[in-house]
């Protein structure tokens, strides 16, 4: 959590925790540089939150209706933010020798959600096959189902995994 302190600190932020409406575990408050944590989330969950959500705030990321841009688009920015935040990629090997490619126990290993685990795979994934052309690489990294976090109404609410 330091390291996610500083950054934020960095950007100017504060973060605050407080009760949130069931299944929301952050949100992203641009024009008052606010993260705010839900007070029930366990400490990976918290982690990982913190982490997307600095992602917003890195990239200037507004309230859907208040300003342009792409819904999908800022939450796939703010999940390849946290997993790049979160996820050093010799610890990411160092874990999947371990637990083959056994996404909660991987999650539990590094201390954040499965679900930037998945993001990880996504990031990398796209990275290596806009890397390589050939197909023989394109299984380097094997990815699952992944889906972004839901909600139209919410400012960059996220929800559960
Ligand atoms: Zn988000």
């Amino acid at each position: 959590m330091e390291h996610l302190m500083e950054r934020s600190d960095q950007l100017g932020l504060t973060v605050i925790r407080r009760a949130l409406p069931p299944g929301i575990r952050g949100e992203y408050w641009h024009e008052k540089k606010l993260i705010v944590l839900s007070v029930s989330l366990t400490g990976r969950q918290e982690k990982s939150t913190f982490a997307h959500e600095l992602g917003h705030a890195h990239y200037g990321h507004c309230v859907p209706g208040a300003c342009r841009g792409d819904r999908n688009r800022q939450e796939l920015q703010a999940n390849d933010y946290a997993a790049k935040l979160l996820i050093a990629p010799g610890d990411y090997a160092a874990a999947e020798k371990i637990y083959g490619t056994h996404t909660e126990s991987i999650a539990y290993h590094l201390g954040v959600t499965p679900a930037i685990v998945r993001a990880w795979r996504s990031l990398w994934k796209r990275r290596l096959s806009a890397q390589f052309s050939s197909p023989r690489h394109s299984d380097v990294v094997r990815v699952e189902s992944f889906a972004l976090p839901g909600g139209q109404n919410r400012n960059h609410a996220e929800r559960a995994n």
